[in-house]
């Protein structure tokens, strides 16, 4: 609705998109961060940002998948149309990921392959095996090590780090204002608190991630640790997964043979600083799946947590005046899209008139 005052509290992931789109609409929008627009708090900076639906049904419930399907269409419109309006480039691409297992965990695929045949059954047909010819020709470095893997073909990635800034800059270009280094003490329908000043506004727009515990029931944090790599030595061109018994490992590639290796997930909401137990977890299995990786630099290891409600779904809550949006969980790239638009809907139909 355009010339409406909406306040958007948290410029992570959610709060970033729902902005550019209701800016787009011609609403007067206000962001609140508690850090800056760098986005160095948000666990959307930290992510690997992989869009990984088939991988992860594995664990998760059909849904996520169903919605994980329609962002692999989403992510390609929007990019383009931001890099438009921002005149950034961001790396992504949907062609696919790789997953290969050792020689004595074989099975491990073997058991990916039934968890997806339980879940998503007619979909099986695009996944492919491959042998070692059909892993040369994708992913030349890893038929050196493997003789047979499997082929994703509807999975990708996209450089969050780019996305994040090219988000900042579309924002700011349609005039919308950035309140940094502000934490919300407080909020509800229409208005909220920062330090002792309440401040009004047409609608609030709750989208401050694990920050929201103890307003939203049920939220909880959930910690993952990954390292950031610069690795001269290693070309891969696409995701990449490790399957293994204990050590879950994934690669997402970055522009200038840099990638970002994770992920760990703890039930905790602590966000110390990496553990040399998560590391050498990672690396090992790191070097194990690339040799190339041992000359590699780690120009980043970063830990956050990720929201979760209970049921590991995303939640969208509308009454007048307030919009609680939240819950991404581990998939907050892949989800976000169908969320974007679930709460686009909501946004209109109850929060605002
Ligand atoms: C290690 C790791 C790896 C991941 N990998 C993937 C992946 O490969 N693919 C995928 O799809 N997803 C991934 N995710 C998940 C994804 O990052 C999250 O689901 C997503 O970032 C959540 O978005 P959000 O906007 O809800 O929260 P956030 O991105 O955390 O943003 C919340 C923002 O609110 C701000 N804030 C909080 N409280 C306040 C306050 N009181 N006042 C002002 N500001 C406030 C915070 O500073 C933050 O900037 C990963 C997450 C982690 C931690």
């Amino acid at each position: 609705m355009a010339g409406e005052s909406i306040a958007v509290v948290g410029a992570g992931l959610l709060g970033r998109l729902l902005a550019w789109k209701l800016l787009a609409r011609g609403c007067q929008v206000t962001l609140f961060e508690r850090g800056s627009r760098a986005g160095e708090r948000s666990a959307a900076r930290v992510a690997a940002s992989m869009l990984a639906p088939y991988t992860e049904v594995a664990s998760a419930e059909r849904r996520v998948f169903d919605w994980g399907l329609m962002a692999l269409r989403w992510w390609p419109e929007q990019i383009a149309l931001l890099q438009a309006e921002s005149g950034r480039q961001i790396a992504h691409a949907v062609d696919g990921s790789v997953v290969v297992a050792h020689d004595l965990d074989k099975s491990t695929l073997q058991h990916f392959m039934q968890q997806l045949q339980a879940v998503v059954p007619e979909h099986l047909e695009r996944v492919q095996r491959l042998d070692r010819a059909q892993l040369t020709a994708l992913e030349p470095e890893l038929a050196q090590r493997y003789g047979e893997g499997l082929y994703l073909p509807d999975e990708g990635y996209l450089d969050n780090t780019a996305l994040l800034a090219a988000l900042e800059t579309a924002i700011s270009a349609a005039g919308g204002q950035w309140r940094e280094h502000t934490e919300v003490a407080e909020l509800a329908p229409q208005r909220l608190r920062v330090g002792g000043d309440w401040q009004p506004f047409d609608c609030v727009l709750d989208c401050r991630g694990t920050g929201a515990k103890g307003q939203l029931a049920g939220l909880r944090a959930v910690r993952g640790e990954v390292l950031w790599l610069h690795a001269p030595e290693v070309q891969l061109s696409r995701p990449v997964r490790l399957m293994h018994p204990r050590y879950k490992l994934y690669v997402s590639p970055r522009p200038q043979q840099r990638y970002v290796i994770g992920a760990t997930e703890i039930e905790s909401e602590s966000m110390a600083p990496v553990t040399v137990r998560s590391s050498l977890e990672l690396l090992s299995a790191l070097y194990s799946l690339h040799s190339g990786f041992a000359e590699a630099t780690v120009e980043h290891a970063w830990a956050h947590c990720r929201p979760a409600m209970p049921d590991n779904l995303p939640v969208v809550r509308a009454e007048r005046g307030l919009l609680q949006v939240n819950g991404l969980y581990r998939h907050g790239y892949l989800l976000s899209p169908h969320v974007v638009e679930a709460a686009l809907e909501a946004f209109d139909r109850r929060c605002i008139g």
